[in-house]
């Protein structure tokens, strides 16, 4: 029974060896660089979406205003015909009021000239909001390109961490089944106490988890008692191993 309690002690280093593995997997999973970038990524992909439907808004309205003037400076041009039909019918002989029509068709006509020229200005702006919707356009194509390209690099990266992490957790369940459990919960406890370490080999006078030295009388007590007594560091908590 002494024996197997020191063989024990070595296979709880062992298990913390795995534990230890595990968080440093953990912490990659965490901090994949891919990640970051991918978050990067979306941020400017989210402002380019909302540029490009800014910009998409502002061209609809400007098609919208281009149409008005169109359909107006139709209308007008309707009535100036209209006129001109009259007047060349025959059913006006007046000079004066043929004169008069005449002075409608010219203001008519003036009146639609503007409204071409407020077309024209309309039409080179929603023609730089084209390229505009057309660039934004581009650049999120682009973005969710990179985006999803990678997504797929941080998925694959997870998976092969997520199935290190398994291999782990398998290995240390073996461990742990054939500790004893009050040793373990010590040893758990005291690991989440010190952040880290749970269990450290002495060496000479030196706990390898801390790096500070013990009494020697201490450390000469630890190592000439029964295989497989807890003993624990002053200075870290942690259980040693000797
Ligand atoms: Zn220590």
């Amino acid at each position: 029974m002494a024996a197997d309690a020191s063989v024990t002690l070595d296979k709880l280093l062992e298990l913390q060896d795995r534990d230890i593995a595990i968080d440093r997997l953990r912490h990659r999973w965490d901090s994949l660089p891919e990640r970051a970038a991918l978050d990067t990524v979306r941020t400017e992909l989210e402002a380019v979406e909302k540029q490009l439907a800014d910009t998409v808004e502002r061209c609809d309205e400007a098609v919208r205003e281009e149409r008005r003037f169109d359909d107006e400076a139709g209308s007008l041009e309707s009535k100036a015909a209209e006129v001109e039909r009259r007047m060349y019918s025959g059913e006006v002989s007046s000079p004066r009021e043929l004169q008069l029509l005449q002075a409608d068709v010219d203001q008519l006509r003036r009146h639609r000239r503007g409204l071409e020229d407020r077309e024209l200005d309309v039409m080179e702006r929603r023609e730089s909001l084209d390229v505009e919707v057309a660039r934004f356009d581009t650049r999120a194509g682009e973005l969710r390109a990179e985006a999803s390209q990678l997504a797929s690099t941080v998925s694959a990266a997870e998976a092969e961490i997520d199935e290190e992490v398994a291999g782990e957790r398998a290995a240390r369940a073996e461990l742990a089944a054939i500790l004893d459990p009050t040793l373990l919960d010590d040893y758990e406890r005291r690991r989440e106490r010190a952040r880290g370490f749970g269990a450290a080999r002495l060496v000479g006078t030196t706990c390898q988890g801390c790096h500070l030295s013990i009494p020697s009388v201490e450390a000469e007590r630890i190592r000439t008692s029964p295989p497989g007594t807890v003993a624990h560091c002053d200075n870290c908590g942690c259980i040693l191993v000797p």
